[in-house]
């Protein structure tokens, strides 16, 4: 019999598990791939949105270019899933499955920081991105924050590569002077499982004269008066708010039973990214394995489910366990990335290593994007042959 794989959620995680299994076994295997939405757009092209460095229609990647033997995408909204008998409920149908992975991410809770979603703005989804592209070419200068909300947020270096590119922005358009960019987190460093990569962000930042507010969240912004709220009970003024919200597991999983809670993230066996129930996995954003929410992370932990239900269809042996490996860039404006690899799991504690903005950085982080374009999309990479860590 043919084996039923459901995958919910077309981002990394999703397109990742669903190619290789299709390249894996072409029509002889039967893959359901579910999405609410009708493209991919990758979480750095908002920072791009945002700063009107591409538009939203350059970036959007439509799900109808997905065209691989053996899959069969969906638009549609998982209503509910059980995770027991492996069933999905979506406006479409009734699906069942005899492998189902979870990778549908993190959501984001605008309502658990006061005042952000009707004073501020937030950058970490698609449509905050798009509202910035309209509102920074008038930003006329004064306090501008960089603030982060929850302690568990996508992409670490997102922030301070947002203060980096604002900074960029405003010089460019002669509003730097007028301008002070701070940069708040719940972290004693920028990049903490790398401290050479911190130390390189700090020395930027302070090359370009930006603020870094160690240890402390966004509690909440009161846009009257203009001034966000902070965990130790100081206030600071702002003019341009520029968010990452308190992120959260997304209800439907929670209400499967996944999930204890909104903001515990799906326990998973760390080797084998498989949930309490066997034959379903969580891959991505959603799990709650310990490696940083990042695309890179979220393929990785793909792999490794592909491989064990490669193995499990062919009788094969168990695959390597999951090694919470993976390599992010980091764009420090001025057109230059450098790059932290990080390895979550295979030590006693987290370690990365840094390196250094380089012209071929830039060229690899191009390569990156395109060439999961190439894999997922069947679109031409762009760049070729550059080594990807990814
Ligand atoms: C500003 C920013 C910059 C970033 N930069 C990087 C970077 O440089 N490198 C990197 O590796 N990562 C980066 N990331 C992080 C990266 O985007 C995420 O970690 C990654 O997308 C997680 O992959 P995932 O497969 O777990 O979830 P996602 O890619 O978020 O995919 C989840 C999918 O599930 C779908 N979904 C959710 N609920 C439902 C439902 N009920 N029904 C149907 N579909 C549903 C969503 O539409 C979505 O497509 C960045 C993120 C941001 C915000």
């Amino acid at each position: 019999m043919t084996t039923r794989v459901v995958v919910l959620g077309a981002g990394f995680g999703g397109l990742e598990l669903t190619t290789i299994l299709s390249d894996a076994f072409g029509s002889a295997i039967d893959i359901t791939l579910i999405d609410k939405a009708d493209a991919f757009v990758f979480g750095y092209s908002k920072l791009d949105v945002m700063f009107g460095r591409q538009t939203l229609a350059a970036v959007r990647h439509p799900y109808r270019d997905v065209v691989k033997p053996g899959v069969r995408v969906i638009q549609t909204e998982v209503r509910s899933f059980d995770p027991s008998a492996k069933r999905v409920v979506t406006d479409s149908g009734t699906l069942d499955a005899d492998a189902l992975v979870v990778a549908l991410g993190a959501d984001y809770d605008l309502a658990a920081t006061p005042g952000l979603a009707d004073g501020a703005n937030e950058f970490y989804s698609v449509a905050g991105a798009e509202r910035l592209r309209e509102l920074l070419p008038r930003f006329e200068g004064g306090p501008a924050i960089v603030g982060v909300c929850g302690k568990s947020f996508k992409c670490p270096p997102a922030p301070s590569e947002a203060a980096f590119l604002l900074h960029d922005f405003l010089s460019e358009r002669g509003r730097r002077q007028t301008s002070e960019i701070s940069v708040i987190m719940p972290f004693g460093t920028p990049i903490p499982p790398s401290p050479d990569t911190s130390t390189a962000v700090l020395a930027a930042f302070e090359q370009r004269g930006i603020r870094f507010v160690k240890d402390r969240l966004v509690k909440a912004l009161d846009p009257a008066r203009k001034v966000a709220r902070l965990s130790d009970g100081s206030e600071m003024p702002y003019a341009l708010f520029l968010g990452i919200p308190v992120h959260r597991v997304p209800s439907v999983v929670v209400e499967s039973g996944l999930a204890a809670h909104p903001h515990d993230w799906v326990p998973v066996n760390k080797q084998t990214l498989e949930t309490r129930f066997p034959g379903v996995y969580a891959v991505g954003d959603v799990n709650g394995v310990g490696t940083p929410k990042a695309g890179v992370f979220a393929e990785g932990a793909a792999r490794v489910v592909a491989a064990a239900i490669v193995a499990r269809i062919k009788g094969g042996t168990a695959p390597e366990p999951y090694k919470g490996q993976g390599s992010c860039y980091v764009e420090f404006g001025h057109d230059q990335v450098g790059r932290v690899d990080v390895d979550f799991l295979s030590g006693p504690k987290p370690t990365g290593t840094f390196q250094p903005p380089s012209e071929a950085l830039v060229a690899e982080k191009a390569y990156f994007g395109s060439s999961r374009l190439q894999r997922w999309f069947g679109k031409s990479a762009d760049v070729k042959d550059v080594a990807s860590s990814a």
